[in-house]
């Protein structure tokens, strides 16, 4: 084996952290390819069925608080991957829901190394 084993560790911690910027880059690029998948008729269907069935926020559930949902929100990331987008169960959440705490948890999920901390414990 090679002594230099620190340089090559290095090396290889630079490549890494390289890799997982371009990937996340790449995540954040192929969600904005599957945006318009939203218009769709078929989003449109699926969406109103999620909330027909579930008609109250899951997270506000947890809380034991009743607040009607206005979201069918996927629940991990598609990664603009069309096929996930469609097979990915959904869950109902209100718009405060969606708007803090999850896409705050996708944003500590994105980072590298990050702590997902889910607020009030
Ligand atoms: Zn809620």
């Amino acid at each position: 084996m090679p002594e230099r084993v620190g340089f090559f560790r290095t090396a290889r911690e630079i490549e890494a952290a390289r890799e997982a910027e371009r990937d996340y880059d790449r995540r954040r690029n192929a969600e904005s390819e599957t945006r318009w998948l939203y218009g769709t008729a078929r989003w449109k269907a699926k969406r109103a069925d999620q909330l027909r069935r579930e008609p109250l926020c899951c997270r506000c559930r947890e809380n034991g608080l009743v607040t009607p949902a206005t979201i069918a929100n996927h629940q991990w990331r598609h990664d603009g991957d069309p096929v996930l987008f469609w097979s990915i169960p959904l869950e109902s959440t209100c718009q405060p829901c969606h708007d803090g705490p999850i896409q705050a948890e996708e944003r500590a999920a994105a980072r590298v190394g990050g702590v997902v901390e889910s607020p009030g414990g």
